[in-house]
């Protein structure tokens, strides 16, 4: 359930017209609610009441710093993965013991900045980082809290470019070498294994790949203990889906997901930790474009607006479903078939194909639906496309959270050298 409505046929989004916020913000701008990140946040962390369980809000989903600190205030923790996230977290407000820190590269700078921070735990995905790690903490003194992170070689059922619990993906540890990499643990001076760490994929609509792998978690735990290893943690990742396409998806209901965690891991004894990003973001955020220019091809009809793939990847690069729906609610029936298409030139410039949709024209406004998770984080400035704004609402407030780049700001990124200024 989601905070954006029509009220007297006006797209809102809580009690602010989308319409007001483009008239002083402009377009393409994504627009965030903060009633539906806290309600689906507390959704989440409710499903794991009475647990011993901390819900680390996966940060590259939406790292806006309004964001973070909205969901600090529920009592959030982070996952990062990398140095520029960790420091977006503790800015944010989210206490350093309640930040994970994931990635199959983080650098020794990243290691060392994590450690005097005091994170939580670090979530570790090779042999290699083990060590790199392990010498880091031995420079400052100090002993590094660490999980394995493994790789179950289950099938995630999702999109290939968001699938990483298959043997052939390069996230985590084979899982016939858990048991060498917690022996290594224990003989290495500067790092304490305290658990297993999972993530299987993303956008996953289905339960049955998370109940094989943290079945697959909760017998590796029962073993490392056998061996005389203190397992208190375990980390059972993100992934959980949202429904993009209404009436297609319906992903598990984060109720339910929690039931399942409960039967698998019933008396294992353990912390938990949970990474959902998605869940969270996905549908607390819209894209805002306007229509440029109405054209046609043959019988196709392209609706060209002025977000492109550059502002939102996600339908260029996993063929990702977006709803796409005006912003002004058209008092006609009539439906239309069209390619909404971005300005781009790229073929893979394009939101929707063969959309059936109310017929719109240049000028008017639409909005691009759950685009709150993996839109403005993944946005670039392709074709000189200055970064677009952010604004975030709060009832009947609302601030602009990033700023629309200028021009001016990118092309100064650039430096011309001396010996073609003269
Ligand atoms: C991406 C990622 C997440 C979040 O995934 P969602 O599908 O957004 O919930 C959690 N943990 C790790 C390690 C990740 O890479």
């Amino acid at each position: 359930m989601d905070h954006f409505h029509y009220k007297n046929s006006e797209l809102s989004c809580e009690d602010v017209a989308v319409s007001d916020i483009v008239a002083s913000v402009g377009t393409p701008v994504y627009i965030y609610s903060t009633a539906t990140i806290v309600r689906h946040y507390r959704v989440f962390a409710d499903a794991f009441k009475g647990l011993d369980a901390l819900v680390c809000f996966a940060v590259k989903a939406n790292s806006n710093q309004a964001v973070l600190a909205t969901l600090a205030r529920e009592g959030a923790g982070a996952d990062v993965v990398s140095e520029g996230e960790l420091l977006r977290a503790l800015k944010a407000g989210i206490p350093a013991d309640k930040i994970v820190f994931s990635g199959v590269g983080k650098t020794p700078r990243e290691m060392a900045l994590g450690l005097k921070a005091g994170i939580k735990q670090f979530n570790i995905e090779s042999e290699a980082e083990l060590e790199a790690l392990n010498t880091v903490a031995g420079e400052m003194g100090l002993v590094a809290p660490v999980s394995v992170r493994v790789n179950p070689d289950v099938d995630a059922k999702t999109h290939a470019k968001i699938s990483t619990g298959k043997s052939e993906n390069k996230f985590g540890i084979p899982w016939n070498r858990a048991h060498s990499i917690y022996a290594r643990i224990k003989a290495l001076p500067h790092v304490n294994g305290k658990g297993i760490d999972v993530h299987i994929g993303s956008q996953l609509t289905e339960l049955e790949p998370f109940k094989l792998a943290f079945t697959k978690v909760v017998e590796l735990v029962k073993e490392l203990r056998a061996k005389g290893h203190d397992i208190t943690h375990i980390d059972l990742g993100g992934g959980l889906g949202i429904p993009y396409e209404l009436g297609k998806e319906a992903p598990p209901s984060p109720d339910a997901y929690g039931k399942m965690a409960r039967e698998v891991l019933a008396g294992i004894d353990c912390s938990l930790i949970f990474e959902p990003g998605r869940l969270i973001v996905g549908n607390a955020g819209i894209l805002v474009s306007e229509m440029v220019y109405e054209k046609t091809s043959g019988n196709k009809g392209f609706y060209i607006i002025d977000a492109a793939m550059n502002d939102l990847i996600r339908p260029a690069m996993y063929d990702a479903y977006h709803d796409i729906i005006p912003v002004s609610l058209a008092e006609t029936q009539d439906k239309v078939s069209v390619d909404f298409v971005g300005p781009i030139c790229e073929s893979s410039d394009v939101f929707a194909k063969d959309r059936l949709t109310a017929p719109l024209k240049a000028g008017d406004l639409i909005a691009i639906k759950s685009a709150g998770a993996y839109g403005a984080v993944m946005s670039g400035t392709y074709n000189t496309r200055p970064l677009i704004a952010e604004v975030m609402v709060n009832g009947s407030d609302y601030a602009v959270v990033r700023k629309r780049q200028s021009l001016e700001e990118l092309l100064s990124l650039d430096s011309v050298p001396d010996w073609l200024t003269d």
